[in-house]
């Protein structure tokens, strides 16, 4: 493995560092507080090149590799996680749509997302299906030049401020599951869609909600990939997500660790820095040992994703672990600033309600071990 990027790589990293100090960490509260996304901050985002960093340059993306777009997401979701979470939707949706989109429909969404202009939403999740996503009811039925989909999606991030979605509909006969799923671009602008918000506990700016679709039409070069073969061609772009949503978490527990660190150094009690009490620093000092093997997972999973190699199994383990660590680490943390970690002043317990929705959206712990348990001993044995 190795896990060394160009100097040109680092300045990138660097300057989307400088970005997240100087622009995301001040306006942070604000976005947390009118619980939205501020489009001139992501359109500044975009011109600076923060966005697809792996999409082809023909979308205004580097073209880069999957490990330095990993790293930029890190740096970028340090001081608010909703700002990675953005980049890593902006790179997934692109992704899709640059493999299995219509080069004359797909091209200006990715662009568009690029750009910083346009946020993409994803929908597989319905009233009656979460984990079970083969079992959604939602029908997509071919009419003519185009499809009419008709149903509900909910629980679908940046469901009212996204510009289109990538929706997941049943295409094939009822019970056909898996193999019956096909994915269409959808404009959120066309007439039959209507959204609904929730009031959610974490991830305010970010927001999720209700997506209805009553008889929406949409035109035959909408599909994406072949028909009935969504859950085949579409959802192999998760494996590249989970691993830099595992990325985007540790980012958060690592500026958690770097600012306890410094204040278990200075403040005292009893006389002495609370730093020289271990019941302070073996938690920290715990912390810090499984925060590095969890980041060098997420870095060899980007690797073997590199290097065209099966990464399946290794970004199941970059959903469940990473996102729970984090959280438990900056809970470690925000017990360790005593009674200010609890204020809202301070950015721990936004931080604990934002890592908390990253173990369920995306797929659950129990779910990614399913996939591990699936790759290990096989489909068969494991049942599901
Ligand atoms: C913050 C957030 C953002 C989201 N964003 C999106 C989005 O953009 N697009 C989208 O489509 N969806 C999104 N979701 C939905 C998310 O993908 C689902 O909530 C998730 O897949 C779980 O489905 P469910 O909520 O229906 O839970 P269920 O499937 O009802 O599961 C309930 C519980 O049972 C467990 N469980 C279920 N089956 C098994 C099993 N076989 N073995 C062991 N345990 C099991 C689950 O792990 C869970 O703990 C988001 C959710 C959240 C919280």
């Amino acid at each position: 493995m190795d896990f060394s990027v160009s100097p040109e790589q680092r300045e990138l990293v660097d300057a989307a560092a400088r970005f997240s100090a100087e622009r995301i960490a001040p306006t942070r509260r604000q976005r947390e507080l009118h619980a939205r996304l501020d489009p001139d901050l992501l359109a500044t985002m975009g011109s600076l090149g923060l966005f697809g960093i792996e999409l082809p340059e023909r979308y205004g993306g580097l073209g880069l590799d999957r490990l330095t777009a990993g790293l930029v997401v890190e740096a970028l979701s340090a001081d608010d996680l909703n700002l990675g979470y953005v980049s890593i939707n902006i790179s997934l949706c692109g992704q899709i749509l640059a493999r299995f989109g219509q080069p004359g429909v797909a091209d200006k969404w990715i662009s568009g997302m690029v750009a910083g202009h346009v946020l993409p939403s994803i929908a597989l999740t319905e009233p009656g299906s979460g984990s079970d996503a083969a079992n959604l009811a939602m029908r997509a039925e071919s009419d003519g030049d185009g499809y009419v989909l008709t149903g509900e999606k909910t629980s679908i991030s940046l469901a009212t401020q996204a510009g289109f979605c990538i929706v997941f509909a049943r295409t094939g006969p009822p019970g056909s599951r898996a193999k019956g799923i096909s994915a269409f671009l959808v404009p959120l602008d066309s007439p039959g869609v209507s959204r609904t918000e929730f009031d959610d506990h974490g991830s305010r700016c970010i927001g999720r909600g209700s997506l209805f679709f009553d008889g929406v039409r949409v035109p035959k070069d909408h599909l994406l990939g072949q028909q009935n073969a969504a859950f085949t061609q579409v959802m192999q772009g998760f494996d590249f997500s989970r691993a830099m949503l595992g990325l985007m978490c540790l980012a958060v527990a690592r500026r958690s660790l770097d600012e306890t660190w410094g204040h278990v150094g200075e403040r005292e009690s009893f006389g002495r820095p609370l730093a020289a009490y271990q019941g302070v620093s073996f938690p920290l000092a715990e912390a810090e040992t499984q925060w590095l093997g969890a980041r060098l997972l997420c870095l060899r999973t980007l690797w073997l994703k590199d290097q065209e190699l099966p990464h399946t199994a290794e970004a199941a383990m970059c959903k469940w672990w990473p996102p729970k660590l984090a959280y438990d680490i900056v809970h470690t943390c925000l017990l360790l600033h005593g009674h200010g970690g609890y204020a809202t002043e301070l950015p721990y317990e936004q931080r604990l309600r934002d890592l908390l929705g990253v173990q369920i959206g995306d797929g659950t712990a129990q779910i990614m071990k399913l996939i591990i348990a699936r790759d290990k001993a096989g489909r068969e044995a494991v049942g599901v």
